[in-house]
């Protein structure tokens, strides 16, 4: 309880980054950033295996600086995960996607958009009215890919967010199974539709006899929890082999496509799915 109750007031700490490269500068770029176009989403497909066709893509944030280049998602996101900022670009992200999803449907591709939740925001109801508000107004297709931590950090109230979604027709998937904490319980309570596996135990899927155990046990517990599976970080054909004949729902990673931005997306989408 102490902890979640630190979590809520936390300021950004710049001691705890050290701020070696200037990161606090940054932070205070982020949301002018969103009001120019140097942020936008990029979307990467997700092939299913079984249609044999590109049924889904997921949207990645990204952050061009004018100075530094491309900034990591892995940075700019943790950091506004510190400020509270996350819930602006969140909410710009579900909007984002939304609208990018219907230019992709009026140039003939249907496809689900999976959206990245930040842990933090399933703590937030007034962050579910908005996504819920935006979705009915829109009729969009989404799924919300969560990451189990923020599960596991405030249960109660993130369960009944989930429960919310999936009442609502968002799909809801679990992001990075494998890494962290994950455990069986949180199997057990949470109701998601998806299981999305870690990219390092896919990466190594076609070295290591360990990953590939691995794997397909987490492929047979999805499927007999009533999950759907993508396994990430699908960067070879041998990989891609293996997982199809583990039974592997969804591919997605590098082989099949980069993330790319909206007008990639559309060239790719008119291709072959798996070139
Ligand atoms: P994630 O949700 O696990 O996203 C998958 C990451 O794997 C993406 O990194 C993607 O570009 C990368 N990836 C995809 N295929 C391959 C592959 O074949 N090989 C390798 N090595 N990597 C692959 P990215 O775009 O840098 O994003 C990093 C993380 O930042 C994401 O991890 C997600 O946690 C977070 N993130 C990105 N966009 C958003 C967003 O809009 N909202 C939130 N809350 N988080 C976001
Ligand atoms: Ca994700
Ligand atoms: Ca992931
Ligand atoms: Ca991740």
């Amino acid at each position: 309880q102490a902890r979640a109750g630190h979590k809520k007031a936390a300021l950004f700490d710049a001691a705890a980054y050290g701020d070696p490269v200037g990161n606090l500068s940054l932070i205070s770029e982020l949301m002018g950033a969103l009001e120019t176009a140097q942020v936008w989403m990029a979307y990467q497909p997700k092939y299913d295996l079984r249609a044999d066709a590109i049924k889904g893509v997921e949207a990645l944030m990204r952050w061009n600086h004018p100075r530094r280049g491309f900034v990591s998602p892995d940075l700019f996101i943790t950091m506004a995960e510190e400020t509270g900022q996350i819930r602006a670009l969140t909410e710009w992200a579900v909007r984002q996607s939304i609208a990018d999803q219907k230019t992709l449907a009026e140039a003939g591709h249907v496809v689900t958009m999976s959206v990245n939740i930040s842990g933090r925001l399933l703590s937030d109801e007034s962050f579910a009215d908005f996504a819920l508000e935006a979705v009915a107004a829109s009729g969009a297709d989404l799924c919300f890919e969560i990451t189990e931590t923020a599960v596991i950090d405030n249960p109660e109230v993130a369960l009944g967010i989930i429960d919310r979604f999936s009442a609502a027709g968002v799909g809801v998937s679990i992001d990075d199974y494998g890494s962290g904490l994950s455990s069986l319980a949180y199997l057990k309570r949470i109701k998601a539709d998806e299981l999305k596996i870690d990219k390092a135990f896919v990466m190594g899927l076609d070295e290591s006899a360990k990953d590939a155990l691995l794997v397909k046990s987490t492929i047979d517990l999805a499927h007999s929890l009533g999950m759907t599976i993508t396994a990430e970080g699908v960067e070879t054909p041998t990989a891609l082999a293996l997982l199809r004949g583990m039974g592997c729902d969804t591919a997605q990673g590098y082989l099949i496509a980069r993330p790319l931005n909206l007008t990639g997306l559309i060239e790719r989408l008119a291709g072959p799915a798996v070139e």
